[in-house]
């Protein structure tokens, strides 16, 4: 900081593309001044000052001085000065970072008032009422978000106010109630703070900016950035707005709207309107709103300038926008707009409908969807409901499928979810706190609010399912339970279903079924027939798109025909990982088993041989499914005693067999190699390429099963394309003794059956070793599938299976990695070995063919670095061959 720095910058002077400097909120509060919106003036303090603040746990020396400059320019430009007796300035003071957090920090409203300036705006406005009531709300939200009180104490307050009038409506108290209200008020902050609320104008202001900076690190901001994956450190900004007030009487309100629905993408006018409120009252759902048209009825002119507006935004963003307005005494006034949230569904739909209004191109509309939403809309919905009992009909918030035991609170929700049971978290309305539940649970059923209502927003945001609004349900959190409109209770535990694309709320488990977008990738559904709908249609457009553009190839792992069928469906182009392991379960354990205890030559070779023809017959469907396109097969890879009981089960039963009179020669014989073959790390045991090596027989075995399953393909018309890969190398010597056997055996084949089969041999990358010796490596390999769930295993020295139990929770916590590395890759870790890898192979051996197998095949941001790295193609579960294709689409772009 050398004293020049810029802390405040006034509307006038930002734009839109400033949200990493001026908070997404700030950023487009300028964008809607210069466009010459109606925006109530006012100025950003930048997230270079939070972060300062957050650093130093003060304020940059020099920020006061800069925002009495912009504090007096802005008194000039209203003619009043803030909190003023005669006239007040009022202002609020709102919280904004660059990724959207709604509703996770603060804003407090009316600052500027106090025991003078609130008989000037009494006097200004022609309302006691009004001024008392923008008062009583300043206490309120000061003291619970600046001064840390409890907010319930004011609740509890208010409700006893109007218990003595004998309503529970805001609208019944009048100016006196209200005075008498901020009095409570006032005695709640002395009696927990030890001090009077704060008189002086500037003082509230400045203390409610320090107290934004600070709730960016409230818990839970910090569980919501955790979750969206948001930074830690890049800190919010402050608009210091001057107020407008929606609270004037029945001319005046309060709105949200979006210009596009946000939950399907149909074209039109969406949002909520409350009459006579200040901004948080649509959100928090506290009264009922009307939907957005009735605003026409109400004030037309309002109305059809509103719709202009938005009109205006659309096209200007070139996107959905939603927006937060206030309509005072007939004017409208607009306080925040952005590109809105929407559900994934209405992400395709309106990034089609966008190039149909030629808006956007077709890589704008690639760019503008992603494989996590493309994930959410594989997911199964409700069919018919089945034996339950439809209870009522709420709003279709979030779309989705959810059925799980009824919680009323959000610490039930998680204590029910860490036990495995699937919940419904059901409350009257949200707030903030209960996000924690919103996560555990499947979905969300509230009672009240919109659309645009908090459950609503946040369960969009997470693609969790919600339905709120539901008024006919009367909802008492106290004794967990609900009444429906038939009498009906549904207590605490109760199975209910709810569903967010229709609104509708049962008693009982509805049976799901497939989305429609899986049966577009099944080929049920025909993209060009009367049977699409919108979002079949646009999905089809943006993949379709997206394979023309992408230059990763996708393949799927796929250990059964049934697998590779439907992945070849969905797009799969080959198969990258087709394991052999469970081919070795079932029936054949027995022969397995044979195979282990094998005494001697003979005895060893009889297993195998009967092994044989069952695996040539897994890989013969196999081939067929996938004709025409490469199969990697791995030859065995899991430690050998996995195939073999239980050691501490099969001791026992010993012991019990010994203390009846002797245990039988078989099973003794067993429990011998069942000692043997115990190991204390078997991850890193006898496994993969070791197997091959030292169990004599058993990867020629399935050398010549492959080759011959391809011969019988080519006899019967078949293009079968055979990868052989072998897991787990090291060493290059490794790979070289077991290529030497797998080449004598294809050639054997080859000459037995007088067919000329073509399989390439390479390997995993999976070893740290592996990766730094590649150029050697390459030498004997024709290609290289990373086996990246290994070589993050062995990268970091974690055991897959047991970490997630163990730590990752407090790794998460702490910070010390925002996402499990088994779940995205670690770049600069794992991935610098696949570079490692990627640059030594091809150097050695410029034609290597390179894949990944492991996980982050299918995970997005994975996708993206192996297109960087130049890989040829990635390999994922069938399911997730869409988002892959999806992701190495966008990548290229
Ligand atoms: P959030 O990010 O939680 O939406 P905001 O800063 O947007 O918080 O403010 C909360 C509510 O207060 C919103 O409904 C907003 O429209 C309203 N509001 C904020 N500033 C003003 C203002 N200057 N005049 C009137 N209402 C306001
Ligand atoms: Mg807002
Ligand atoms: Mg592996």
């Amino acid at each position: 900081v050398d004293g020049t720095t810029t802390w405040v910058y006034d509307f006038s002077e930002g734009s839109r593309h400033q949200k990493d400097l001026l908070g997404g909120k700030g950023a487009n509060l300028a964008e809607m001044t210069n466009l010459g919106l109606p925006v109530p003036p006012g100025f950003t303090i930048t997230t270079d000052a939070c972060r300062y603040y957050l650093e130093h746990g003060t304020t940059p020396p020099d920020l006061a001085d800069q925002v009495t400059e912009h504090l007096t320019a802005l008194e000039k430009a209203m003619g009043k000065m803030l909190g003023d007796p005669g006239d007040p300035l009022l202002v609020s003071v709102r919280s904004g970072a660059a990724a959207s957090m709604p509703g996770m920090m603060e804003t407090v409203l009316n600052v500027g008032l106090n025991d003078d300036s609130v008989q000037g705006l009494a006097a200004q406005s022609g309302s006691d009422r009004f001024a008392w009531d923008s008062y009583r709300r300043l206490i309120q939200m000061f003291g619970k978000t600046v001064l840390d009180i409890d907010g319930e104490a004011f609740e509890d307050a208010l409700d006893e106010a109007k218990r003595e009038q004998g309503t529970d409506l805001d609208l019944d108290l009048d100016a006196d109630h209200l005075r008498d209200v901020v009095d409570r008020f006032k005695a709640i902050v002395r009696d927990s703070t030890g001090r009077d609320f704060p008189q002086d104008p500037r003082e509230q202001m400045d203390l409610a900016i320090n107290a934004v900076f600070d709730s960016w690190n409230s818990p839970r901001a910090i569980l919501y950035r955790r979750r969206e994956r948001i930074p830690g450190d890049a800190g919010t900004a402050v608009n210091v707005c001057s107020m407008v007030f929606g609270n004037l009487g029945a001319d005046s309100g309060t709105g949200v709207a979006f210009t596009r629905d946000p939950g399907s993408g149909a074209q039109g006018v969406y949002g909520d309107y409350l009459q006579n409120a200040q901004g948080e009252d649509v959100v928090a759902g506290i009264r009922n709103t009307v939907p957005l048209t009735d605003l026409q009825r109400i004030d037309a002119a309002v109305y059809d300038e509103l719709v202009e507006t938005m009109a205006r935004l659309e096209s200007h963003y070139r996107d959905l926008c939603d927006i937060e307005f206030t309509v005072e005494r007939g004017k409208l006034w607009m306080l925040q707009t952005r590109v809105g949230k929407r559900t994934a569904a209405a992400a395709f739909v309106i990034a089609t409908q966008l190039v149909d209004e030629g808006l956007i191109d077709m890589d704008e509309a690639v760019r503008r969807v992603s494989g996590d939403q493309l994930a959410q809309l594989m997911f199964p919905r409700f069919t018919s409901s089945g034996d339950a009992r439809q209870l009522t009909q709420g709003m279709n918030a979030s779309p989705g499928a959810a059925v799980g035991r009824a919680v009323f609170s959000s610490e039930e929700a998680v204590r029910w979810a860490d036990r495995g049971e699937r919940v419904v978290l059901v409350r009257r309305e949200t707030n903030p706190d209960d996000l924690s539940g919103m996560i555990a649970a499947q979905g969300v059923l509230t009672s009240r609010g919109g659309k645009t209502s908090h459950a609503a927003v946040v369960a969009r945001g997470m693609g969790k399912t919600c339905v709120c609004g539901a008024e006919e349900l009367q909802v008492d959190t106290k004794n967990r339970r609900f009444t429906a409109p038939d009498g009906a209770v549904v207590a605490e535990g109760d199975v209910i279903s709810i569903d967010g694309s229709t609104g509708r709320v049962w008693l009982g488990e509805v049976p799901v079924e497939d989305s429609a977008v899986v049966r577009y990738f099944e080929g049920e559904i025909d993209p060009g027939s009367a049977d699409a709908d919108d979002l079949v249609r646009s999905v089809h457009r943006v993949l379709t798109h997206a394979d023309g553009q992408r230059r990763l190839g996708v393949r799927a792992n796929a250990d059964t025909p049934e697998d590779a069928a439907r992945a070849r469906r969905f797009g799969a182009r080959g198969i990258g990982l087709c394991r052999t392991e469970h081919m070795f379960l079932g029936d054949r354990r027995q022969l397995v088993e044979r195979l282990i205890l094998a005494d001697g030559d003979d005895e060893r070779q009889g297993a195998l041989d009967a092994l044989e023809p069952l695996q040539k017959q897994d890989f013969l469907e196999i081939f067929e499914a996938m004709d025409g396109m490469p199969v990697t097969v791995r030859l065995l890879d899991p430690p050998l005693h996995e195939f073999l009981p239980d050691l501490t089960e099969l001791s026992v039963r010993v012991a019990v067999a010994e203390a009846k009179g002797g245990a039988d020669e078989g099973t003794l014989r067993l429990l011998a190699a069942v000692q043997r073959l115990h190991e204390q790390n078997p991850m890193l045991g006898l496994r993969g390429v070791r197997l091959g090596l030292v169990v004599p027989g058993l990867f020629a075995m399935q050398v010549r099963a492959i080759a011959e399953a391809a011969c019988e393909r080519r006899r019967a018309g078949g293009d079968p394309r055979p990868e052989i890969m072998i897991p787990l190398v090291g060493a290059v010597q490794e790979l070289e003794a077991i290529r030497e056997e797998s080449e004598r055996v294809l050639a054997q084949v080859c000459a037995d059956e007088g067919i000329d089969v073509r399989a390439l041999i390479g390997t995993m990358i999976e070893v740290p070793r592996a990766a730094l010796t590649a150029d050697q490596i390459a030498g004997s390999a024709e290609f290289f599938s990373f086996g990246t769930n290994d070589l993050t295993q062995m990268t970091w020295g974690f055991s897959r299976d047991d970490v997630e139990a163990a730590f990752f929770h407090a790794y998460l916590d702490k910070g010390i990695f925002g996402v499990s590395p088994f779940e995205s890759l670690d770049r600069p870790g794992v991935g610098r070995l696949v570079e490692i890898g990627v640059e030594r192979g091809r150097a050695a051996r410029p034609d290597l063919k390179l894949g990944v197998c492991g996980e982050h095949g299918g995970d997005p941001d994975s996708v993206h670095f192996f297109h960087e790295v130049g890989l040829d193609y990635v390999s994922c579960s069938p399911f997730r061959v869409p988002i892959a294709r999806l992701e190495a689409g966008r990548a290229a772009l």
